[in-house]
């Protein structure tokens, strides 16, 4: 059944009907190169970044994190809904398999969850999409980052947030030299992107480029 409509699925469809994945479009492939935020128009670079750059080379989003692809997002993070993230992995694959850095690429490696969202789920989102790009796009798939801390980030205001994040990854596997691309599902303010790839440049790791399914349209919607 339709997670959305609850019409019945044929054996091709995962997750949603065809008729809501086709309510799903991507968000026009404009968006500041650096770190993946809206910019003034026609500028490749946002405000932001032309003066204080991202850690990480360059940030690619697929979709808007709102109506139908807000709702798979969250079935994916919330609801052990992991069919989603093929799909939803699929169509991220295709917009950073046509980015001219992808042949640098060594190594996909996801944005890791809390701790305690780890124990009570198993997989998270982050992990199932960045396994789906990996294996789109021919890559390997590896647990290079480790997080701190056991708050639940959902529960928690934006401004918690930001302090329970702060200084919280930390390198788990030798990156060295490596090429990383990281997956996240939902950007939002950019801050855990940032701060994954700082962790990562400061680990070794030659470049990071970063690849969400989505950015929110106004963090301060987010739920
Ligand atoms: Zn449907
Ligand atoms: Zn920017």
């Amino acid at each position: 059944m339709c997670l959305l409509c609850g019409a019945p699925l044929t054996a091709a469809d995962r997750g949603l009907c065809a008729s809501c994945w086709s309510t799903v479009i991507p968000v026009p492939d404009t968006r500041c190169e650096r770190c993946g935020q809206e910019t003034a128009s026609g500028e490749p670079l946002c405000l932001g970044c032309a003066t204080k750059p991202p850690p990480q080379a360059s940030t690619t989003v697929w979709g808007e994190y709102d109506g139908t692809l807000r709702r798979a997002v969250l079935a994916l993070k919330h609801h052990g809904r992991d069919e989603l993230a093929k799909p939803l992995g699929h169509r991220l694959g295709l917009r950073l398999g046509s980015r001219p850095w992808m042949a640098g690429v060594n190594v996909i490696v996801p944005v890791p969850s809390h701790p305690l969202r780890r124990l009570q789920r198993g997989w998270v989102a982050a992990e199932l999409l960045a396994r789906v790009v990996a294996r789109d796009l021919g890559r390997p798939f590896q647990r290079a980052l480790r997080r701190h801390g056991f708050g639940l980030q959902v529960a928690r205001t934006r401004v918690q947030r930001h302090h329970l994040a702060a200084g919280s990854f930390r390198v788990a596997r030798r990156v060295t030299g490596q090429t990383i691309l990281l997956i996240d599902d939902v950007l939002t303010t950019g801050a855990t992107l940032r701060r994954a790839a700082g962790a990562l440049l400061a680990g070794g790791a030659a470049a990071v480029h970063c690849g969400a399914v989505c950015a929110a349209v106004d963090p301060r919607r987010l739920v």
